[in-house]
């Protein structure tokens, strides 16, 4: 079992049936293989909790790696940060509330700026503090969810640069389909270069980033000096054909909790979509939906990991528990540890058979899975 002592001190609980290994020097070589393969400099992308392998944990590992700025999606994720003793520059991704800015120039978090308005509320806020509130430009290049459009920017620059409390001291966009679309991607790329030149050319900005993980791995960087990679932090790839260069950070675990065998015409969890047909020696194993396993896996012939085996999980994925057919391997037995997902069951496996994608499955592991840390 991993080390529960903390958890059990506080909390007058049992130990979980569940939990989530994080290798945080798989996640260190996984950035060093996006900083290799780009060239420049990074922000680690950390938002919704590290993709839910904890916020405060990954940002202490990688506050030594040199990191120009974590990534976050609003301003209690930056505090999270903060309060965990980093100091690493915090960019915030999305488009921020007039309530929040304040806070922002105190502490000299990073926004991207998506209109006018909100560019002269900060400048005013900044110069009530008599600082200048480094931000960047953030252009729509096809994502539809932030920025200015192309065809206004040179005059909204303009209009920026007068505000004299504020740096725009770069410019980001995103890809929408780096791993659907790669022609589209080569013109977003193309147009993010041109939009740069119009603007006073590359030297006019510190920061130029338009790359997510997929963007990274898969296409020539051109004027760009900032990525933001996120999902290949945590040792999956967009792009299948980069796979292999990283290495599994997170590792859901789970024990067996009954093994038992049933008779032939016996159905197994509700709905009674499967029954046996011959006698079955069935493992009850601690782990459901509600630790974030996607119930919708169930009957698509997802598997999972004992004692060096695959072995596929039979009827609905429960609330709690989830029974898996044991019956070639006679040595499961209670209290055997169970790969759900990890090195050995790729996590984007159960994505596929849930029909979503890894981002989700890995933001929706629930709280109650215990993440456990080794360096
Ligand atoms: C989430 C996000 C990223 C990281 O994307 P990955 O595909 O996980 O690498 C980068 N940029 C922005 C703006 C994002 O919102």
């Amino acid at each position: 079992m991993p080390s529960l002592g903390a958890v059990n001190e506080i909390l007058p609980v049992s130990p979980p049936r569940a939990w989530a290994e994080i290798d945080l020097g798989a996640l260190k070589r996984n950035l060093a293989v996006a900083r290799e393969a780009f060239g420049g400099e990074l922000m680690a992308v950390v938002k919704a909790g590290a993709y839910g392998h904890g916020l405060e944990e990954i940002a202490k590992a990688l506050a030594s790696e040199e990191i120009a700025f974590f990534g976050v999606a609003n301003v209690g994720e930056a505090r999270r940060i903060r309060n965990a003793g980093v100091g690493t520059r915090i960019y915030l991704l999305g488009a921020t509330w007039s309530e929040e800015r304040e806070e922002i120039v105190a502490r000299d978090w990073t926004p991207c700026i998506s209109s006018i308005e909100e560019a002269e509320q900060f400048n005013r806020l900044a110069a009530a503090r008599g600082v200048r509130l480094k931000v960047h430009l953030a252009v729509d290049t096809g994502m539809g969810r932030g920025g200015f459009v192309a065809e206004h920017l040179p005059e909204k620059l303009a209009q920026l640069e007068r505000m004299e409390n504020l740096e725009v001291e770069g410019i980001g966009s995103h890809l929408p389909s780096a791993d659907e679309d790669e022609e589209f991607t080569l013109r977003q790329f193309a147009q993010f270069h041109a939009i740069i030149r119009d603007l006073g050319g590359e030297s006019r900005f510190r920061w130029r980033h338009l790359s997510n993980s997929a963007g990274l791995l898969g296409f020539d960087q051109g004027c760009c000096n900032l990525s933001r990679p996120g999902l290949m932090l945590y040792g999956v790839s967009p792009l299948p054909g980069f796979q292999e260069k990283l290495g599994t950070v997170m590792s859901l675990k789970s024990r067996v909790t009954l093994v038992r065998t049933l008779p032939a015409g016996h159905g197994v969890s509700y709905g009674r979509q499967f029954v046996t047909t011959q006698p079955t020696r069935v493992a009850t194993v601690g782990i459901g939906y509600g630790d974030g396993y996607p119930r919708h896996v169930s009957g698509k012939g997802a598997d999972v990991w004992i004692r060096g085996r695959r072995l596929p999980i039979l009827g609905r994925i429960t609330m709690d528990q989830m029974m898996v057919d044991v019956t070639g391997a006679g040595d499961v037995a209670e209290g055997d540890e169970v790969e759900i997902f990890g090195s050995n069951i790729p996590v984007a496996e159960i994505a596929e058979k849930a029909e979503t994608i890894v981002w989700e499955i890995f933001t929706g592991i629930t709280p109650r899975v215990m993440r456990c840390y080794k360096a």
